[in-house]
């Protein structure tokens, strides 16, 4: 498949585009390219897809949000086909009703008939994995009380040996049609029918196990696999744990959302890891092998002799991995913190004194970058670096 354009670019709209703005944007595009305007022009078509697509997420906030943040790899399968954003999925009932619901008089030509098959709404929860459950994935189960077909009356609300009535509000369409006098002439709205919410069917007799809705309710355990690599606030799809279908359409499907906890060492962002590494006054002067904590355990770093506070220092592939293949990992970075050493004891106090006046000699001296010279004064001064050393430990 091509290379997916930038939402923004399809609509030829800036980022800071306001809701007005973008639909006035997909206006014009649906209008150019709409297939009715256009027949068999498949170039046409494509483009009509592609601006319905764009629109279609960047007029959902949350949807906008998230591709803000993560571009298209916000809808693509999340790790092993957990995740997705379908386009043929989404209601573009929604969309067209609310564009075209104007534009050529009426929606009703693309709004989807109300008593064919319907996928069942998405329904939406939330879990709660650990810094690392997210880094490296889990498998975890949850409990929800999902909707099935009545078994007693199939569905159909109505009592066993009775059947529903076709509405007679709409005769059984689903869907009212009001016409309203407007500035641009007649217009044309088109609803759901109240009186069947669109199913077109009325039930007389009501079934008793599931009171008239075609539905029962059970508590259900559902296994979710978090891929490795996810962050906070992103979902996982689960296809077909949704609302039932109606009509015989297929199941909707179940969106859970990842809440990360917060980790008391480390931080995220997107795929690399950041921490503060306390070093030792002694180490960071003279140098020597600290322990570092990262999401692999702990390992063995070699601090550089003279390492300032603040010193930034990548641990390559040491991050989270990739979404997309779990053997690309980000990087960690961790800051080395030169801890001053408090409440020294007098021995401890003397040999700072002692090391001070030592670097005062060493740095008031010009040649201090030359070979030591077998002088009295240098031969002190390493003595007084073993001793820190014992001191402060290194
Ligand atoms: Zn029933
Ligand atoms: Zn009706």
């Amino acid at each position: 498949m091509a290379e997916k354009r930038d939402y923004y670019e399809v609509l030829g709209v800036p980022k800071s585009a306001d809701d007005a703005a973008l639909k006035k944007a997909y206006r014009q595009l649906a209008k150019k390219y709409h297939p009715d305007t256009n027949p068999g022009d498949q170039e046409a078509e494509a483009k009509f897809k592609e601006a319905s697509e764009a629109y279609a997420v960047l007029s959902d906030p949350q949807k906008r949000q998230q591709y803000d943040q993560f571009g298209h790899a916000a809808f693509d399968g999340a790790g092993g086909g957990a995740g997705g954003f379908d386009f043929n999925n989404m209601d573009m009932g929604d969309i067209f009703g609310d564009i075209f619901g104007d534009l050529f008089g009426g929606g009703s030509r693309t709004r989807r008939a109300n008593n064919g098959p319907m996928k069942g709404a998405n329904l939406r929860t939330s879990i709660r994995v650990t810094f690392e459950e997210a880094v490296f994935g889990v498998d975890k189960e949850l409990e929800l009380n999902l909707k099935d077909e009545c078994t007693k009356c199939h569905g159909t609300g109505a009592k066993p040996g009775t059947s529903p009535q076709t509405c007679t509000k709409c005769n059984g369409k689903g869907q009212v049609v009001y016409t309203q006098q407007s500035l641009f002439g007649m217009v044309r709205n088109v609803q759901v029918c109240p009186d069947c919410n669109g199913t077109g069917k009325v039930v007389k007799e009501k079934c008793p196990d599931c009171y008239g809705t075609g539905y029962v309710t059970s508590r259900k355990k559902i296994a979710v696999s978090v891929p490795a690599g996810i962050d906070d606030g992103q979902s996982i799809r689960i296809r077909g744990k949704g609302e039932p279908g109606v009509n015989g359409g297929e199941r909707g499907d179940l969106l859970v959302e990842v809440n990360v906890s917060r980790h008391p060492v480390f931080q995220r962002q997107d795929y690399n890891i950041f921490s503060t590494v306390p070093v030792s006054f002694a180490t960071a002067a003279l140098g020597g092998e600290i322990r570092v904590k990262t999401v692999d355990g702990e390992v063995a770093y070699d601090v550089k002799p003279g390492t300032q506070t603040d010193t930034k220092v990548r641990l390559k592939g040491k991050g989270v991995p990739s979404l997309r293949n779990k053997n690309i990992r980000g990087d960690h970075y961790i800051t080395l913190v030169v801890q001053v050493p408090e409440h020294l004891n007098e021995e401890q106090k003397e040999a700072l004194r002692r090391f001070d006046a030592a670097m005062k000699g060493n740095t008031s001296s010009a040649a201090s970058k030359e070979e030591p010279k077998e002088g009295k004064k240098k031969k002190s001064f390493q003595d007084l670096k073993e001793d820190i050393k014992d001191m402060f430990g290194a």
